[in-house]
């Protein structure tokens, strides 16, 4: 069985996460790609008003909805886990998966090594990273290299449009009913239902 982890706040998920998530489903012939909402991310501060866990865990799951063989993971929300290489020790656990790939933007990849147990989690996984700028097309090969060196991580560098759109700017946006055309319809109706991101302070 093959298994992708793309762990991240979706605070809130976007169409920049949900093609990156068919994308991987697709080019890495996964069995089952696990949307996995952060309980507390270690690598970013969480904005003040943002949306409850479970309420960004429900926003995956509608964005996720339909979709075949993308799923969530509530694992990190509901044992607080904070660092991925415990989440995926856990999906080691519950799946034994024959390959665990754990999947991410480069603007995270370029952080990769300093993440918790680097060494450990290049181990267990193997790692697929989408582009999310132009600009980082030329700055990953040379980074998935030094990690192939040092670590002896196995990279696949996803050949992905780049899709320019985040999280933080969609909650500069939402405040004023713009966005829409880049978040699932769905999570937009559950945005609006929910009143979330009105009264948000962004950091
Ligand atoms: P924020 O703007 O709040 O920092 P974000 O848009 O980066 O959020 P996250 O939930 O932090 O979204 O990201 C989860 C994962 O999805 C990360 O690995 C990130 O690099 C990746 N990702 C986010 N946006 C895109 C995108 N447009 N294209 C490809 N990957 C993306």
């Amino acid at each position: 069985m093959k298994i992708g982890f793309f762990g991240g706040s979706f605070n809130p998920p976007h169409n920049g996460h949900i093609q990156s998530a068919k994308k991987a489903l697709d080019c890495l012939c996964l069995d089952l790609l696990l949307l996995t909402p952060a309980w507390s991310p270690p690598h970013k501060v969480m904005p003040p008003g943002s949306p409850e866990p479970a309420q960004r865990s429900e926003m995956c799951r509608i964005a996720a909805d339909n979709l075949t063989g993308i799923e969530v993971c509530e694992l990190e929300i509901e044992h607080k886990i904070r660092y991925t290489v415990d989440t995926v020790n856990l999906l080691q656990q519950i799946y034994r998966p024959d390959e665990l790939w754990l999947c991410l933007g480069g603007d995270m990849f370029l952080t990769l090594q300093d993440w918790a147990e680097a060494d450990k989690l290049m181990k267990i996984c193997r790692i697929a990273v989408f582009s999310r700028t132009d600009r980082e097309i030329n700055i990953l090969p040379e980074k998935a290299a030094e990690l192939s060196r040092r670590f002896g991580a196995c990279i696949r560098l996803m050949e992905n449009p780049v899709i320019p759109v985040s999280s933080t700017w969609l909650r500069e946006k939402i405040p004023s009913g713009a966005g829409a055309e880049h978040i699932p319809p769905g999570v937009w109706e559950y945005i609006q239902k929910e009143k979330l991101y009105e009264k948000f302070c962004s950091l």
